[in-house]
């Protein structure tokens, strides 16, 4: 790793608390990383205690003005917010593939989906209704929906802007200030969104942006009295210790973690359509997002029609500079993943897998890794039940479904999983049967912030997207009067 700044720009990436940006108040940082060059092309401050009691007071304050802010407005802030998300979506795009490393054009997309998520949320918060419940002649029983108070989030690298703008549409759209923790892998996509939503004019200390230590900002904020929810995205290990910091201080949580998600393709499936489309899904982001697909289960007798398919698919991606044109595919985000790749791949090839194409990293600086199709993958390789995080695509054959079903639901991630079929019964079958809390039918499309996403088993609780989204950021509130006598 060399100590250049990037030539092609990266901004000073400061802290966002109580309404003004600001370094480490012990001067504190560490360095940021281009994936494509290795090179250092930034730094990040890291919060000491001091800066985080000062984001928590600075929550506790935003607050009780947000929750008493009229809806309307409150609405108006967020739509202005997310036209500066979508006037500026190139500039943070640019910014997002310089720390993170994916596409130019994935970024900017990102970019822009996110602010379509802030109106999205921002509308929906104004049809958070409560109920009137039929009671005695006298009697108003009332069930009220109130924002749950300040929420301590923490979001990791792969989505850096979508990861920080779920937690942050749904907290401020239902009336809660929030202290977010952003990966310190890309600060700068983070600080750039929150700027947006300064620059729309929302109130001091409703939105707070630190970066630290992870282990000791998340112990600080969970312990706090002042923060009220704990809502993460990452890995399961690091889900379990947050959610179970949240249990002794019984705090409600909300948990987004990792999966391992099955695609089953049926007899009936066109063998060729299917691997067009999932090997899209599965090379986008170099195949580090928490619902990629990753373990592909097809029909012994698609299996030679789709192994083709999708090694033509993987052949054809383009790794590359994700500011370079033409490039689909960049490196992976950090060293850690592409030791982890490695290591899965050395794994499954000791215990017989064939690489049919990829299978290691190309000859240059970057953590670049080839787009990865494996067969002959035997069950017990670590690839068949560990995360992969990363592009490889073990297929493995089945002959009956009742087969691909018990593989598919054998591992205690619950996450996504898609299946390919032309019969609407086997469809059904998917549905009921599979463990997932995302299903997709002949696609492998991403999520949508109409509909809920999240996951079961393992994968987590709680939902983003849709009008579930407000329900971990809202309290149900009981009030019963007693008008007359
Ligand atoms: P990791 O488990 O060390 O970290 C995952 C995320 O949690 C990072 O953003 C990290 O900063 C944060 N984190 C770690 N310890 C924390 C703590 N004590 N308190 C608060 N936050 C903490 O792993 P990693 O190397 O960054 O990523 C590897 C694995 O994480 C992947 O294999 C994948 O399984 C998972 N992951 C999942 C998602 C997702 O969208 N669900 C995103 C990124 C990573």
């Amino acid at each position: 790793m060399t100590t250049r700044t990037d030539p092609r720009g990266y901004p000073a990436v400061r802290m966002y608390i109580g309404g003004a940006w600001r370094e480490s108040g012990a001067q504190h940082t560490a360095p940021v990383v281009n994936p494509a060059t290795e090179e250092i092309i930034g730094t990040v401050p890291l919060a000491t205690p001091a800066d985080l009691d000062d984001a928590l007071e600075a929550a506790r304050r935003g607050f009780r003005i947000w929750r008493d802010t009229p809806v309307a407005q409150r609405t108006a802030i967020l739509h202005q917010a997310a036209d500066l998300l979508t006037r500026r979506a190139a500039e943070i795009g640019r910014v997002m593939t310089l720390e993170q490393g994916k596409p130019l054009t994935e970024a900017t997309g990102e970019a822009r989906r996110v602010a379509d998520t802030l109106r999205w949320h921002a509308d929906d918060a104004r049809r958070a209704y409560g109920r009137v419940i039929p009671s005695a002649p006298g009697t108003l029983l009332t069930v009220r929906r109130e924002p749950i108070g300040p929420v301590a989030a923490f979001v990791p690298w792969n989505f850096p802007a979508g990861g920080p703008l779920r937690k942050i549409s749904s907290a401020l759209s239902a009336g809660c200030s929030i202290v977010l923790k952003a990966s310190e892998e890309t600060p700068a996509t983070a600080a750039a969104l929150v700027g947006c939503f300064a620059d729309a004019g929302l109130p001091d200390g409703v939105l707070n942006l630190v970066f630290g230590e992870p282990a000791e900002v998340s112990a600080h904020l969970i312990a706090s009295p002042v923060i009220r929810l704990i809502a993460f995205t990452g890995s399961v290990p690091v889900g379990k210790l947050l959610a179970a910091a949240a249990g002794n201080v019984m705090k409600p949580s909300l948990m987004e973690l990792g999966g391992h998600a099955p695609v089953i393709v049926c007899a009936d499936a066109d063998p060729a359509r299917a691997a067009r489309r999932a090997a899209r899904a599965k090379f986008a982001n170099a195949g580090q997002v928490c619902t990629s697909p990753s373990r592909f289960l097809v029909h012994e007798s698609r299996l030679q029609d789709f192994t083709a398919e999708f090694v033509k698919a993987a052949e054809a991606v383009v790794v590359g500079d994700g500011l370079d044109e033409g490039t689909t595919m960049g490196p992976l985000a950090n060293e850690r993943r592409l030791t982890a790749v490695e290591r899965l791949t050395a794994d499954a090839v000791r215990r017989g897998a064939t690489v049919r194409t990829g299978g290691r990293r190309p000859d240059r600086a970057g953590y670049f890794f080839a787009p990865t199709v494996l067969t002959d993958v035997p069950e017990d390789a670590l690839m068949m039940s560990e995360e992969p995080f990363g592009p490889l695509a073990p297929i493995v054959p089945f002959s009956e479904l009742d087969e691909a079903l018990a593989v598919a639901n054998s591992l205690p991630y619950g996450l996504a999983a898609y299946g390919f079929t032309e019969s609407a019964a086997t469809a059904e079958r998917l549905s009921a049967e599979l463990e997932a809390g995302i299903l997709s039918i002949n696609h492998c499309g991403g999520s949508v912030h109409e509909a809920p996403s999240g996951g079961v088993k393992e994968s987590g609780y709680g939902r983003e997207g849709g009008p579930e989204a407000l329900d971990a950021y809202l309290v149900t509130k009981r009030v019963s009067h007693l008008l007359a006598g």
